[in-house]
């Protein structure tokens, strides 16, 4: 087995070390700056609530083995958790509403979930003031996590497994030789180690900054009190338990007032996210000291009772049993907030076998290290961590005054009802396309990712929507999903349909791999043969080696050894990177350079029947069919400027990607404007966009498929080159996985009232049993009904009727044959 070094004895370290070794690693060493008994970091003081369900399926996913592993770790017969239940409460319409949300999201996620009246809660939790609570969520198997006790009992366990425990050791620094981490520096000299995993929690920033890593995490101190005895609370046999296992009340949360309670025994417990964000920077905190207590720890500061005064009033008016008792302890704790509330799981892409699992709560804690430890010795996690991935931020979004701002920003908002199209105010306009100031002057309104502000609509096409045929006027909507849209993105599709339209497609990663090895390494790499001539166009997979999917690209051939990349996230870019260098060194001489060019060019998707006479407005180059047929690229001028166009779309029209280097981009954008008005061109947005690509059926990797899932169940095994000679990740893989039929599916739905909403991860119910989920979803201006795409059982067929839950109520679906539009691609290919 590997020689590893664990850096850090809180719950995801240890947790880690305890996976490992039932993995059979052994030659684990596990380093703690502070005391063993009682380390001092985050996980020290936590009050372990554990309320498992999330938007995201991956964090519900770990929480839920989180508390499975808990239940599952005892001693002397008592467990690591207290299976209380948890209770959310609304006392606002807008989260009652939004707890039917919730609760379908637990349904989508197999989590067991119950909206329960006013009433109910009251009985369920009799402290309530009856008449500020309108209704709550039940979710009977969350609780208490005795996340300390754990901590021992991982550590007692896995010692006796021959991990060796080396507490009060700093880790002072870590040896590397060239790109390849060789062990870690303690004040008594060094550890070796083939993988350094650093679980230091809150003091990640500065673990990385050994390795020059830079760690976007912020540690922040977030309240939490105790309160004097409650009078109906004392005398309970709960209070005899051992270790904290004192409550039998479930966790409660009030989240309209951004607050959170368990009971201790006879006392409440408050948690408090309503006040300031109050910054930490971990190496300012001293040396932990060698004595560790409740009271005496790193990441214990100074309560600020100023800052607990709104609090402690909404309490006392919330649980009016509490105004007979007083605040008896109280602190203000550090843990770690990151830029998108995920947590960091992962290695950098420069260095080898230095890994991370930092800002995990004790919440998903098990399950984190679960999927390391998966990747660790097997390559891949079975529950999807491509959210949690460390390389998933842009370059942009790792410096610290962008941590320190929306990291504060998610500590702020971390109890509130969150739109999933929800848009940052600040920062903004961190990266734009050269196209910008003429989308602006567009009236677009802009969402962004990744840093770029991407235009979702343009003002300026208002009236268009006034002009639409009758079966193309969009219909109403509720008020949840008529939130950050507008109606002109059915105008904006519609034009593109019938005339042509230009998306800025700027924001889409670009990836050039160039240099003798580059063949090498796609093929190694993709499920097609893309040693095809040069400028061809290749759709092609990048699986795992268990023939599941990790990510999607566009692979444009430009010269022999000159490849571009149309990719999707900032870890393709990782992951293209690690392999290109890991290959290198098996075939010296045959080099390979991995480069992100997607800043210094610029894309426009010219889409819709008209789209060619656009370009013979402004250039003679050759783009029939003959000339530039479907999934090729030329490099062409047109009106003076140097371009490359790709055939291919998103939208499922005739047109192309047409890319130029960044100078270049204004008058690019200019000239295509004015040569389209002849032609009824207008600027379009990607709400347009995203229906039309629902329409064609075009999957979004990470929403619609994942790590999870392989190209037969995705759809996608077109995207597979079975006669393909060479051999490739995920092949062998593969050709199982041919022959099984799939036990799920990703299903075309369209909703059959023609107008009921549905926004994405909502439950889908067959036979009145939940039995998939919504991916992504839009309105489908063209086919006139709105569309998601679900995983749905395999035996679900085409035609079947099924039912999405929206709010709580019933919406009936029909499952069907894709595309949805022009299923023979003749608007492609003509
Ligand atoms: P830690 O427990 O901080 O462990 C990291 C360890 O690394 C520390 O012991 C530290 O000493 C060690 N270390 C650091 N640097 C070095 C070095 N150079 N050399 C050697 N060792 C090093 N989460 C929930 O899920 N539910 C809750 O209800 C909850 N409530 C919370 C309430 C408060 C007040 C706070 C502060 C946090 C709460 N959390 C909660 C968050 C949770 O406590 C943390 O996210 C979790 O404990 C982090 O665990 P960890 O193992 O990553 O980090």
């Amino acid at each position: 087995s590997q020689r590893v070094v664990i850096i850090g004895a809180g719950i995801v370290g240890t947790n880690l070390a305890d996976e490992l070794v039932s993995r059979g690693w052994n030659d684990i060493t596990v380093v703690e700056q502070g005391p063993l008994h009682m380390p001092g970091g985050s996980t020290s003081h936590a009050p372990g609530l554990v309320f498992q369900t999330s938007p995201s399926k991956t964090m519900t996913h770990l929480a839920r083995y989180t508390v499975e592993k808990l239940l599952s770790i005892e001693k002397d017969g008592h467990k690591c958790f207290n299976q209380v239940g948890g209770l959310e409460v609304a006392t606002t319409p807008a989260r009652l509403e939004d707890l039917k949300r919730k609760h379908g999201y637990a349904s989508s996620w197999g989590i067991d979930a119950r909206l329960v009246s006013a009433e109910e809660c009251f009985r369920m939790y009799p402290h309530l003031n009856n008449e500020m609570v309108l209704g709550g969520l039940h979710i009977p198997s969350d609780g208490l996590a005795l996340a300390a006790r754990a901590t021992q009992l991982l550590i007692e366990r896995t010692s006796k497994a021959g991990v060796r425990y080396l507490g009060h050791t700093p880790v002072t620094g870590i040896e590397r030789d060239g790109r390849r981490v060789t062990g870690v520096s303690i004040p008594s000299g060094t550890i070796a180690a083939d993988i350094v995993v650093s679980c230091a929690g809150f003091w990640g920033v500065e673990l990385g900054a050994m390795v020059g890593v830079d760690i976007p995490l912020l540690p922040l101190a977030h309240q939490y009190a105790k309160t004097t005895a409650v009078p109906g609370l004392v005398g309970r046999d709960i209070n005899s338990l051992p270790n904290g296992m004192n409550a039998e009340l479930p966790i409660l949360r009030h989240q309209d007032k951004r607050l959170y309670y368990r009971e201790h025994g006879g006392q409440y417990g408050i948690g408090y996210y309503g006040h300031r964000p109050m910054p930490v920077v971990a190496s300012s905190l001293g040396l932990t000291p060698k004595e560790v207590d409740e009271q005496n720890m790193p990441s214990r500061l100074e309560f600020t009772t100023e800052d607990f005064d709104p609090a402690w009033k909404e309490t006392q008016k919330l649980l009016p049993a509490l105004q007979d008792t007083e605040i008896a302890d109280g602190f203000n704790g550090v843990f770690s907030f990151t830029p998108d509330g995920g947590p960091l799981l992962g290695q950098p892409s420069h260095l080898d076998g230095f890994y991370v699992a930092e800002a995990v709560w004790v919440t998903h804690s098990a399950g984190v290290a679960r999927a390391l430890a998966q990747i660790l010795t097997t390559g891949r996690s079975e529950i999807d961590v491509s959210e949690c991935e460390l390389s998933r931020f842009e370059e942009v979004q790792l410096n610290r005054d962008y941590v320190t701002e929306t990291g504060q920003q998610n500590f702020v908002e971390i109890y509130d009802i969150i739109h999933p199209l929800q848009q940052r105010e600040s920062p903004r306009n961190l990266r734009v396309s050269p196209f910008n100031a003429r989308q602006r002057e567009l009236g677009a309104i802009f969402f962004e990712t990744g840093g770029w502000e991407r235009p979702w609509w343009y003002e300026a096409n208002k009236d268009l929507v006034k002009s639409l045929p009758p079966s193309w006027k969009p219909v109403d909507r509720d008020a949840w999903s008529a939130q950050l849209h507008s109606p002109i993105s059915a105008a904006e599709a519609w034009k593109t349909r019938n005339a042509v339209a230009m998306f800025d497609m700027t924001a889409f990663h670009r990836f050039e791999v160039s240099g003798p090895g580059a063949v090498g390494l796609l093929q190694r790499l993709t499920t097609s043969d893309i040693t095809t001539k040069p400028g061809t166009v290749t759709y092609t997979l990048l699986l795992n080696d268990h023939g599941n999917i990790r990510g999607d690209i566009f692979v444009l051939r430009l010269e022999d050894d000159v490849f571009q990349i149309g990719a999707n996230t900032a870890t393709d870019l990782a992951y293209l990177t690690r392999e290109a260098r890991v290959q290198e060194q098996k075939t010296p001489g045959q080099w390979i350079q991995v480069r992100d060019i997607t800043g210094n060019t610029c894309c426009i998707g010219l889409w819709g029947p008209r789209a060619r006479d656009v370009i013979a407005g402004i250039s003679t180059v050759d783009v029939s069919n003959k000339g530039l047929p479907y999934f090729s690229l030329k490099n062409a001028i047109l009106a003076g400027i140097p371009v490359t166009m790709i055939r291919k779309s998103y939208v499922g029209e005739l047109g192309w990607e047409i890319q130029t280097t960044a100078e270049n981009g204004q008058r690019l954008w200019d000239t295509i404007y004015q040569a389209g008005t002849l032609h009824g061109l207008i600027a379009a947005g990607r709400s347009a966009f995203n229906s039309m690509r629902l329409e064609k059926g075009y999957r979004t990797y990470g929403a619609d498929m994942t790590t999870e899932h392989n190209p037969f169940e995705a759809g996608v095994s077109y995207a597979v080159d079975a006669n393909k000679k060479d051999d490739f990740v995920g092949k062998a893989a593969l050709q199982r996985l041919s022959s099984q039929v799939p036990s799920r599916r990703l299903r075309a739905l369209t909703v059959d009232d023609g107008r009921s909403m549905i926004l994405g991860k909502e439950p889908v119910f067959y036979n009145d049993k939940a039995a998939g989920y919504v991916t992504t979803a839009a309105f489908g201006y063209t086919i006139g009904k709105p569309i998601a795409y679900a995983w749905l059982p395999g035996g679900v067929s085409e035609g079947e009727s099924v039912e999405i839950e929206y709010f709580g109520k019933r919406i009936k679906a029909t499952v069907e044959t894709e595309s949805l539009y022009d299923p023979e691609m003749n608007r492609l290919s003509q």
